[in-house]
């Protein structure tokens, strides 16, 4: 990639001040095949700078103007859509066909959501109290540090810079260092649809070093970060000396709470949810928790299907799962696995070590822990892998519990056929999504946690407004106005 070693800083790409080379690794063959730029202090300064220059002209810009610009970038991410399924794919393991089918399509959908929203966004809101004498103006809330990590790029990426600049505001993007090259290749995009020049940067770096200047810098309005729940608490703190606003989201141990009257697909269904993307999937249901009745059924078919799911290279087509990221995670997930099999949890498929022939490469086995109690590591610590724990309960107010026994409550979920069931089990579980029956949320509806799974929330109205300080304006209308 041209720009790799680049950074994208008030509409120019620009070699970085204080940079440092890191490697891109190919999970699949833990090669590396590309050099970046780790960037320091003065490259965000600089670009912060850019963005805080930009702001004035932008906020105040047509809004109209703001959306063909988007539009403008949808045509030219569409048309490069292969481009950017084959850097996802390289950069952090997803296989090809998983990237073009839902990587890609993920970023495609809430940019598509984002226009449709924003196009009849209203920012101007006249009391009715009092005849509209008092105004409610919706702002930009000005220069926005974006903090983005490797496990779904795109669909990260774009449910941050598509409302921030939707909403009026600029944007410095720092992509994870170890899944930069959708990022780069998204700045190539805004380049090409015709951005004004600081209304999009891009720096490269790590948490430590452009994280860390991002978070304190106090040019920056807020900060919107999602990643690990350790790294949302740290990012909080650093940005309370500057008293900005912090959007987190974060990690997550949803449960799936299957009963005895689910549908029979229920078990294959969360299984292979579970595994979706090699298991590093925020949202995705880690722990199965299964009415005693259909529990032994229920370990039956979670072992045949773990025992189908095959593990392959990125650049191969099919449905199989690929590697995990990185060393550092393979290294993490081993570590829990063992840590699972010490602690007692039975292994029902897979267990430690690398799937059979695969001596290269950063690939875990599909595995499935059966009996796993509350105490143990594994059905409390985020594995981020295509691991899976599976427990039986007797009743529902035992299940109720054992899902909301996590510091997590990002995505929870629910099989049954009982709808009353379904509304009274949904209402009393903590979390900000709970999914049923195998049917997800409609497109554009807001996504987010509550407790260590974080504040935020991305797409839909909601995600916008995530950009946006109110001002209130009191008699607005003068005399002449009131008649
Ligand atoms: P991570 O927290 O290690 O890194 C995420 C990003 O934050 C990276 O860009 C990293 O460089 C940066 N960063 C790390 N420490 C920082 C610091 N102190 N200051 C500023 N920036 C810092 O997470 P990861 O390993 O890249 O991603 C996996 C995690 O992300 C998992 O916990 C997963 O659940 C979570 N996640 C949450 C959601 C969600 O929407 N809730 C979505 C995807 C991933």
């Amino acid at each position: 990639m041209e720009n790799a070693r680049n950074f994208y800083i008030n509409g120019k790409w620009q070699a970085p001040t204080d940079g440092r080379k890191a490697p891109v690794i190919d999970p699949s063959t833990e090669q590396p095949f590309e050099t970046i730029s780790l960037g320091g202090a003065r490259d965000t300064d600089a670009a912060v700078w850019a963005a805080r220059r930009a702001l004035p002209e932008w906020s105040a810009r047509d809004h109209g103007d703001r959306i063909r610009l988007l539009e403008a970038l949808l045509e030219v991410y569409n048309r490069r859509a292969e481009d950017m399924a084959r850097a996802i794919s390289k950069e952090m393991g997803a296989p090809i066909t998983l990237s073009r089918e839902a990587q890609v399509v993920a970023g495609r959908v809430h940019l598509e959501s984002t226009i449709r929203l924003a196009r009849d966004f209203e920012f101007e809101h006249p009391s009715p109290r009092d005849g509209g004498s008092t105004m409610k103006l919706l702002e930009p809330i000005g220069v926005c540090g974006l903090i983005t990590p490797w496990n779904w790029p795109m669909n990260q990426i774009m449910l941050k810079v598509a409302p921030a600049l939707a909403m009026g505001c600029t944007v410095v993007l720092k992509p994870s260092e170890v899944s930069p090259l959708s990022g780069l290749l998204l700045a190539e995009m805004i380049d090409e649809a015709g951005f004004p020049p600081g209304v999009f940067n891009l720096v490269n770096g790590d948490g430590a070093g452009v994280g860390a200047a991002l978070t304190s810098h106090p040019e920056v309005d807020m900060i919107s970060f999602t990643g690990s729940s350790v790294a949302g608490a740290a990012i909080t703190q650093a940005a309370a000396s500057t008293v900005k606003r912090v959007a987190l989201e974060l990690g997550g141990k949803g449960a799936n709470i299957i009963f005895a009257d689910a549908d029979p697909d229920a078990v294959e269904r969360g299984v292979r949810n579970c595994f979706n993307n090699t298991g590093q999937t925020c949202a995705a249901p880690t722990r199965m928790l299964v009415e005693r009745s259909r529990y032994n059924e229920a370990l039956e078919i979670a072992q045949r299907v773990a025992e189908t799911v095959e593990t392959g290279p990125s650049d191969e087509e099919g449905r199989h799962i690929g590697p995990v990221v990185s060393e550092r995670q393979f290294d993490k997930i081993q570590g829990l696995i063992a840590k699972g099999i010490d602690e007692g949890a039975r292994v029902l498929a897979g267990g430690a070590g690398r799937p059979e022939g695969r001596n290269l490469g950063y690939f875990v086995r599909p595995t499935i822990f059966a009996d796993v109690t509350r105490d143990m590591t594994v059905w409390r610590e985020e594995i981020f892998g295509p691991v899976l724990c599976m427990t039986p309960f007797d009743t529902e107010a035992e299940a109720i519990e054992l899902a909301n026994d996590t510091i997590y409550g990002l995505t929870n979920f629910i099989q049954t056929t009982d709808n009353e069931k379904l509304r009274r089990v949904a209402r009393a579980l903590r979390s900000g999504m709970v999914e049923s029956n195998g049917i997800g949320p409609v497109s554009g509806s807001p996504f987010g946690g509550v407790r260590q799974s974080g504040n935020g929330r991305e797409g839909g109205c909601e995600g916008l407004m995530e950009f946006l300080e109110t001002k209130v304006v009191s008699g607005w209308l003068s005399g002449a106005d009131v008649g």
